[in-house]
């Protein structure tokens, strides 16, 4: 399980990490690609002929898992 942080946490933190962060979600920010295909890296690849290049790990891939990227408002709870 990952450290739970606060909105407000985050806007203190110095080092990088995955955190799960509370709140209520107020809204989704719209225009953005919400998926992509990537790499068991989690980095986005390019398609390449009849497989996938990962720049990343600098290789061709065949196998891809979709991933999601929501822009969401949140709003702290107390
Ligand atoms: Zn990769």
């Amino acid at each position: 399980m990952h450290p739970k942080k606060k909105i407000d946490d985050l806007l203190e933190l110095v080092e990088d990490g995955i955190f799960a962060v509370y709140g209520v979600v107020t809204g989704i920010i719209g225009g953005e690609e919400w998926w992509y295909l990537a790499c068991k890296c989690h980095k986005a690849v390019i398609p390449d002929s009849v497989a996938y290049y990962c720049n990343s790990c600098v290789k061709h891939i065949f196998q891809v898992v979709p991933r999601y990227v929501w822009f969401i408002l949140l709003e702290s709870m107390l």
